[in-house]
């Protein structure tokens, strides 16, 4: 099935094109209606995450995507919030249906976690492979990585290059190319040369963005100076967001890490055309974006009790 204006799981990708699907949109603050970071990409036969913070494999299960064709997960920096999911994907993802090793490639430090992840399920899969009598798909393998091509196969080229974020810890944001098409995801970072320069006529940015420092220290109850230090040191504040779209002018530009409220959207957006005339738009979960010769943006509508997926029966019944 396929429509204009909503997107139903099922639908496929038309050769050449790209397709990213914000899985999570929010911020460490847990909250039923937002799930943290997390993108779902997918270009050609392969489908990647980038980040997957809580909340985040719910909506991926809710895309009806078997978990198979999934065995990769690339990672911008270890905040709970980009990679607090990244447990229940793996072992959810084994126990239905993925047969292969999940790989992920990680800022230094990430094999270290993923090791302590081993420990701290051991038990977990000892029971379930009793049970399901193979650990096949069970294995979870790190990479450490610095700046640089992380991976490239079929024609998809996935890059890092570093941001600043909380120094002296190394955090990155990722760029994907495939078939003459572009996209740069942020991760967490604040108004950043490097990005800039990465980002610089891509189809599609997804940056981040925090409140504006006022709206953010009243709704959230933080002193006004630290409120300042998290919005702008942290992470980039929508009028310096509007700046790097006015610098690198995308064809789309996506802001995510928001709180999604109605009395944050309105002022941050106005922040925003202070200097970028462009088409932006405020990420949400589960946006569908489709990157060909037109730049399409759509809700997934999707079932809020999905099943697994079975191989017998399409997705959507
Ligand atoms: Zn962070
Ligand atoms: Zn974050």
């Amino acid at each position: 099935m396929e429509s204009k204006h909503v997107f139903y799981p099922g639908e496929p990708l038309e050769p050449g094109a790209m397709r990213v699907t914000l899985l999570g949109t929010g911020t460490p603050f847990p909250r039923r209606g937002q799930a943290a970071a997390g993108m779902f990409v997918e270009a050609g036969s392969h489908k990647m995450l980038l980040d997957a913070g809580p909340g985040t494999p719910a909506n991926f299960t809710s895309l009806e995507i078997p978990f198979d064709e999934v065995d990769k997960v690339f990672l911008t920096h270890h905040h709970v919030d980009h990679i607090g999911g990244l447990d229940q994907f793996w072992i959810g993802g084994w126990t239905y249906g993925r047969r292969r090793t999940l790989r992920v490639w990680g800022p230094p430090g990430t094999e270290d976690i993923v090791g302590h992840l081993r420990g701290i399920y051991e038990w977990d899969i000892e029971t379930r492979r009793r049970v399901f009598e193979t650990l096949q798909g069970s294995e979870i393998e790190a990479v450490d990585y610095g700046e640089g091509v992380l991976w490239e196969e079929d024609g998809i080229r996935v890059t890092a290059f570093e941001v600043v974020h909380t120094p002296p810890h190394n955090t990155f944001g990722l760029r994907i190319d495939y078939a003459g098409r572009s996209m740069v995801f942020s991760g967490d970072t604040k108004k950043c040369d490097a990005l800039i320069e990465q980002a610089r006529g891509v189809d599609l940015l997804i940056h981040e963005a925090f409140p504006p420092v006022e709206v953010y220290a009243d709704k959230a109850g933080r002193p006004i100076e630290l409120a300042r230090i998290i919005a702008e040191q942290v992470h980039t504040a929508p009028r310096e967001v509007g700046e790097v779209l006015a610098e690198t002018r995308p064809r789309l530009g996506v802001i995510y890490h928001m709180y999604n409220n109605d009395d944050v959207i309105g002022p941050a957006l106005a922040q925003v055309r202070e200097g970028y005339d462009g088409r932006v738009e405020i990420g949400y979960d589960l946006m569908v974006i489709d990157i060909g010769d037109e730049m399409r943006v759509r809700p997934a509508v999707v079932s809020d009790k999905p099943w697994p997926v079975r191989r017998d029966r399409p997705a959507g019944h």
